[in-house]
Order: structure tokens, then sequence, then C-alpha cells
């Protein structure tokens, strides 16, 4: 047994005070906070550059979280810089069209065929609440499906889980959410084909649509089951309702041309955000025209924003796009996804850990569970106490996964083999101090 090295935060635990007593719980967006991991002081950043994430105590880390996923080319990269620099010093914001939302509309339509025209607005939940409201304008129905475990975004009809049992009426997961609008949310396992079938049975003709992440990331990742994207899409077409694919997370991450490109699937409505943005605050949303003409101004579902295609986003949003069509880029980075999780997978072997892994293209989680994972369920039998004692072993050794063992971890184009060894050997240390 080697013992753990802990990395002395002084300058952060002295902000993270200071913070509680202006912020709510010293954050503004919770899972920063580390409740997933037994609490604690959270990263406080100064600087990122590239895979390397740097605290205000002066600690460098490698970054597995990359902003939740934006940072896809790393962070900071230089052109990405300079084309937000460029176009900070003619505005910031004009509430008037500018060209450079045509350029990423193009940019955006070109890699995403099913989605026809495209409506800018500034994150990923302002993207899926617009998403399902034009899903019910367009319907004329109220009925939402979506799945256990899936994450949309903080809208009110969204924030809820399944209980038990196949048609289970909508409970809220938040305080404050009306019942009434919990109700028009109905909820299915992951991988369920049946239980979806059983939900079109009982209200099919009320069901404006079946909302999405096509690989799921926000309870870990988990793929989608042969044939179950396809069946969604095939009880869509038979009821009348809508597919939207919420790929916030996956989009341009998994692929160039978002999950729906990898498994050549064409849902109704896409919703995107994080990399679509290079690190500024943009999302989007967008699908068949004659859905997307119920849009106002053209048509009667109304939404808009402030500061909706923002230069600063359109600017960082296409020089992104543009640099990750260099060659070779998505494949490279699922080759190295890949050789990272093996390895991971490999030490669990040695070490005698209950683990499983997936991955898909620059996303991955290590669940130390038993059995393969397909669902929340599964993911929910994970060894938490041991997932806790890992992070932080690996968090001291300079390594930053996600911190809950709910989410995602991102690799980027600047995780190469250098980094992957690096993350190897930290995990190897880290097994050989919790493993008893
Ligand atoms: C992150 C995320 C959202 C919410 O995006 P925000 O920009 O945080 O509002 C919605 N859906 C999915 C799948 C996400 O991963």
């Amino acid at each position: 047994m080697t013992t753990t090295p802990t990395r002395q935060r002084p300058l952060s635990d002295a902000a993270f005070e200071t913070a509680k007593t202006l912020l709510p719980g010293g954050v503004n967006s919770p899972v920063r906070a580390f409740k997933s991991v037994g609490g604690g002081t959270p990263l406080f950043l100064q600087k990122a550059k590239g895979a390397t994430i740097t605290d205000i105590d002066g600690h460098d880390y490698l970054d597995y979280v990359l902003s939740w996923g934006p940072a896809i080319l790393g962070h900071a990269h230089p052109q990405v810089v300079e084309a937000v620099r460029e176009t900070a010093l003619n505005g910031l914001s004009f509430g008037c069209p500018t060209v450079l939302e045509n350029l990423l509309a193009k940019a955006v339509i070109d890699r995403f065929p099913a989605m026809e025209t495209v409506r800018f607005v500034s994150s990923g939940t302002e993207a899926v609440m617009s998403a399902i409201r034009l899903a019910r304008a367009f319907t004329g129905r109220k009925k939402l499906i979506k799945f256990e475990g899936c994450y949309h975004g903080h809208a009110d009809s969204l924030l809820v889980k399944a209980g038990s049992g196949v048609a289970t009426l909508g409970i809220p997961d938040s305080a404050g959410i009306s019942p009434l609008v919990a109700q028009e949310t109905l909820t299915a396992p992951f991988n369920d084909l049946e239980a979806v079938m059983a939900l079109f049975e009982a209200y099919g003709d009320d069901i404006a649509g079946v909302l999405i992440e096509p690989v799921a990331g926000n309870m870990g990742c988990v793929l989608p089951m042969n044939g179950f994207l396809q069946g969604l899409r095939e009880m869509c077409n038979a009821y009348g309702s809508l597919l939207i694919f919420d790929e916030v997370m996956t989009g341009f991450r998994v692929h160039s041309g978002g999950v729906q490109t990898l498994y050549n699937i064409a849902p109704d409505i896409t919703t995107l955000g994080k990399i679509i943005g290079g690190g500024m605050p943009v999302g989007a949303y967008g699908g068949r025209a004659d859905i997307m003409a119920n849009v106002a101004p053209q048509g009667t579902m109304y939404q808009a924003g402030t500061l909706s295609g923002n230069p600063l986003g359109m600017a960082a949003g296409l020089k992104t796009l543009q640099l990750l069509e260099a060659p070779n880029t998505y494949e490279t980075l699922d080759a190295n996804a890949k050789k990272l999780v093996a390895g991971m997978a490999g030490l669990c072997e040695q070490f005698k850990l209950p683990h499983s892994t997936q991955q898909v293209g620059a996303m991955f989680s290590l669940f130390f569970v038993e059995a393969p994972v397909h669902n929340f369920a599964d993911v929910c039998k994970t060894d938490r106490a041991f997932f806790n004692q890992f992070f932080w072993g690996m968090l001291n050794r300079g390594i930053y996964l996600a911190p809950s063992p709910f989410e995602a971890s991102f690799t980027s184009v600047c995780h190469q083999q250098a980094e992957i060894d690096a993350t190897l050997n930290a995990m190897e240390d880290t097994l050989r101090s919790v493993v008893i």
C-alpha cells in the first residue's frame, strides 16, 4: 500500500469560504461543488491551456471535464482565442443580424443534414426548452416522453425522472415545479423499447415528442443498444410524434455530425450546445424546415433572446467547427479514447475490481459495477464510496475526472499518448493506495 499524496490548496479553500457567503453553495452551477464526491473544496481555476488546467494554488491537472464538454480542441486554442479577440474589437453585441450567424448556421447544417434550418440561443437548456415548445406547437399535443437518467437542462418540464413502473406519471425532481407541468412528462428506462411502446399505447395521440440523449452522457456514458434508436424513430412515425435528439453533449463530440450521423437516424428536431460555442455560451435547435417554420417570426411559436447569435459566440463556434475538420480528427479522438479506456479496464482487472467501461468517440465512463450498463438503474449499482476514493486519489495525483459517478468524462485533441500514460500511471498508483 502506498499513501495518497494530498495537495494543499489554501487559496482555493479561502476562495470557497468567501464564495459560500456570496453565492448559494459557493458556486453558480451545482455539480461544480463536488457534492457527489463527498464535498470538499472544488477546483478554483486560474487558467487552462490544452489538456491542462491550473488552479489558483498553482497546481496543474490533466482535465477530463473540459468545461463539461466544450473544450474538444483543448483549452484556449490560439486560433479560437484570436477569432474571439478580433471579433470583440468590432463590438460585443449588437442585437442586429450579423453575417457570422449565417456562417455558423451553414456550418451546422452542413454537418447535421436533418437540421434544415436552425435557431441560435445562449445555452443548452434554452435549446431543449424551445425544442419541446416547438414540438407541442407543431403537433398540437401536450405530452413528452423522456428517459430516466437523461438530463436536458433545467426547464421545469424536464426536471423529471421515472419512479418505478412503466407508465409512471412524472414526479418533479426539484422543488418548485408545478405538478401540473411535471405530469405532462412521461418517463421510460433508457434502452427499453417495450416501456416506450406501453406509453404510446396509453397516451399515443397526446404525445408531442420523444426526447432523448441518443448516447446518454448525464448518467455517465451509456450507449443505445442495437435497434433502440431505430425503434424510437419507427414508433414516432407510427404515432405522428416528433423524435427529438438532444445532442447538446454529443454533437461534434462523438462525430462531426453527432450521434444521428454515426447511427444514421434522422430526428425531427436536434438540440446542440457546448462545443457549438467553442467555450462561449451558445446553444441551437433545428430540424425539418416545415417544423422550424413554426418558429417566430416565421410562425407563431414565440422564442427570443437578447444575446442570441452573439458575435463572440458565433466566432468561437465557427472557428472550433472549422478546426475540427482537420483530417482524421474524430478517428484520432476515438482511437486515443479507446486506448485510455482499455488501459483503465486492464488496471481494474489487475486489481480485481468490478468494472464496466463505455466509450464512443471523445466521451467515456468507467463504472465500478459488476455487469454491463444499459440504463440508469444499472448505473445506480455503482460503488459510490469507492468512486469517491478513486476520484480524490486521482485528483491528488493531478488527474481531474468528472466529480460524480453519474457524469461522462471527455477527451480532447490534446489528450495524446503522453497524457494517456500519465493518467494510467496515476490510476495504478491510486488503486494501489485505495484497493485493500
Ligand atoms: C449540458 C446539457 C444540457 C444543458 O445545457 P446548458 O448549456 O448547461 O444549459 C442539455 N442537454 C444535455 C444532453 C446536456 O449535456
